[in-house]
């Protein structure tokens, strides 16, 4: 029964509703500094076991005093950009979108590089927000500084700081690695930003030029090492001890190139003709390599390569293994290649100089990369499984008490690293009374709309009272008035 008193105490109910909300609203909202900052350092193309060959007190004294993985894997394609944004994301490379270090158009024929790319916000923003933007939107202060993807616009908005690296940047200058660790140290305790990325385009570089089993990248780890070495001292120094959680990995590996006369290098166009068959192609980019068939060519020239180099895996788009997770976005061209490893893959013509590439599939032990992390949240000489780097993004939410976005990684895997009194902790303890306000405005709210409902039948019980007098009145001198609500 839908009584006139029900519909009334609904109307005045809907009057007050504006304000009831209003009064809940002005609750403050949880204390922001309910949880510790945390900075993510990636050194590009840092393999699993470069340690293991050369001197890093600094890495070891960190295993002590933190969490060492005993090895990270990498989403394929194992490369610079998709890599970190997985990392920052949560999400396979093929939810993502950034398929590979290069931009492209297969229509201008275009290809940006790896640098300019950096600012081209339709390069990166496809719909994933990464953990930058979610944290901004919850009231964390977020900055980058030269991570690959914090100098894009997602749905409109920058991260609050942002350093692009210059086309110029020389990537292994020690003094400036320490100067960079000085900007983000204020970034922390003179401005208060509560989460920062920090990117080192080494041991990379290195690797590349001269790599991976040489005195030069061995050279370039311990200068890695001291670096890692002064950034405990900074953070000493800025009394963050025991407020910085601190995250230390890479996008990949490396492994050596073969080249000739050892093996029989790949050339593609020992097997096709270019200007016959492909419209567009993405190769001479290391062990990894992607076709536009021109139209009608796609089955001819899947077949001339599909068995052409004992070392070369050719497959459709639709039939690429589901375990790399990369080929259902609609960038992937229509033939996909990867190379077993070590082998480049050459279009053309074979003008390669690398001595060292990545790039390859994330099974092989050469493509794994390194997991470390240290400060008041994580355990203490702690020697993690070995694990997907999807799942960092979980693990970096629940740090900065941050509700993450729909992702592929689970907390599950990571949460093991945390110190057990973890929930009993200042972030753990901002998520608890974020869902006892939600509890007490629920409440709040059905207390007020029972209130507004007895109001309300109470001040029609009077009127219809009065009513009655009056009806009674005229009974008595004419006849009855109705009266409408
Ligand atoms: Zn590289």
């Amino acid at each position: 029964m839908c009584s006139a008193r029900s519909m009334m105490g609904l109307g005045v109910f809907s009057l007050l509703l504006p304000i009831l909300v209003g009064l809940a609203s002005c609750h403050p909202i949880p204390g922001r500094k309910n949880f510790n900052k945390l900075l993510l350092i990636s050194f590009d193309g840092f393999r699993w076991n470069y340690d293991q060959d050369v001197d890093t007190p600094n890495m070891d004294r960190l295993a002590q005093e933190g969490v060492k993985a005993k090895y990270l894997t990498p989403p394929f394609v194992t490369m610079t950009s998709p890599s970190h944004f997985t990392t920052i994301s949560g999400r396979w490379i093929e939810d993502h979108g950034v398929i590979h270090n290069m931009m492209f158009n297969t229509e201008t024929r275009w290809k940006y590089s790896f640098k300019t790319t950096q600012k081209k916000t339709e390069w990166w923003d496809n719909g994933v927000l990464p953990l930058w933007i979610t944290a901004q939107r919850q009231g964390r202060k977020t900055a980058s500084f030269h991570y690959p993807g914090g100098g894009a616009k997602y749905k409109g908005e920058a991260v609050q700081r942002s350093l692009v690296e210059s086309y110029t940047h020389p990537d292994s200058n020690e003094t400036e690695w320490r100067e960079n660790i000085d900007i983000v140290m204020n970034w922390f305790t003179k401005e208060d930003f509560d989460f920062v990325t920090l990117y080192y385009g080494e041991p990379d570089n290195v690797g590349h030029k001269f790599g991976p089993e040489t005195e030069n990248r061995r050279v370039i780890i311990q200068q890695i090492d001291r670096t890692i070495g002064y950034l405990v001292e900074a953070i000493e120094r800025h009394s963050l001890t025991n407020h910085l959680n601190v995250i230390i990995t890479s996008d990949h590996g490396m492994t050596t190139v073969k080249k000739k006369p050892n093996v029989t290098e790949i050339l593609l166009i020992d097997y096709i003709k270019f200007n016959d068959s492909v419209k567009f192609d993405i190769v001479d980019y290391g062990g990894f390599g992607m076709l536009l068939p021109k139209p009608g060519q796609e089955e001819a020239l899947y077949q001339a390569l599909k068995n052409a180099h004992p070392h070369l895996n050719v497959y459709k788009k639709e039939e690429f293994p589901e375990r790399f997770h990369f080929a259902k976005h609609k960038r992937v061209l229509p033939i996909l290649m990867y190379a077993d490893s070590g082998y480049n893959i050459n279009g053309q013509f074979i003008m390669y100089f690398n001595k060292g590439d990545h790039g390859f599939d994330n099974v092989l032990m050469d493509m794994k990369t390194i997991f470390r992390a240290f400060g008041p949240d994580f355990k203490k000489n702690h020697l993690a499984e070995p694990f997907d780097s999807i799942h960092i993004y979980p693990l970096m939410c629940k740090l900065l008490g941050v509700t993450p976005e729909p992702h592929n990684g689970s907390l599950a895997v990571t949460q093991e690293m945390l110190v057990d009194s973890y929930d009993q902790q200042p972030g753990a303890e901002t998520q608890r009374t974020l869902a006892l306000q939600k509890t007490a405005l629920g409440l709040a709210s059905v207390t007020g709309f029972l209130a507004v409902l007895f109001v309300g039948s109470v001040i029609y019980t009077a009127i219809h009272r009065k009513k009655k007098q009056r009806a009674d009145q005229n009974s008595k001198s004419g006849p009855i008035r109705l009266t409408q609500f």
